[in-house]
């Protein structure tokens, strides 16, 4: 599995990396610190990585199976 973050949609509500404390970090200004970026998920991740995703009032993180053609 992997998670995509779209920096564009990215508005630094803070709440993926709340529910994601192993898996994303804030950055100084309170956006995830890993925006822009697409990485394959340790599997025991892929759980905490479906609740950023759900937790992400903007929609800029997916969680897919294979890397996004577009990240
Ligand atoms: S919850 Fe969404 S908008 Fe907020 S910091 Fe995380 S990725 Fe950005």
């Amino acid at each position: 599995m992997f998670i995509a973050i779209d920096e564009s949609k990215c508005m630094g509500h803070g709440r993926c990396y709340a529910v994601a404390p192993d898996l994303l970090t804030d950055d100084d200004e309170g956006f995830v610190a890993e925006r822009g970026r697409c990485w394959e998920l340790p599997a025991d991740l892929v759980g905490q990585a479906q609740d950023a995703a759900d937790a992400c009032p903007e929609g800029a993180i997916r969680v897919t199976e294979a890397a996004p053609a577009d990240a």
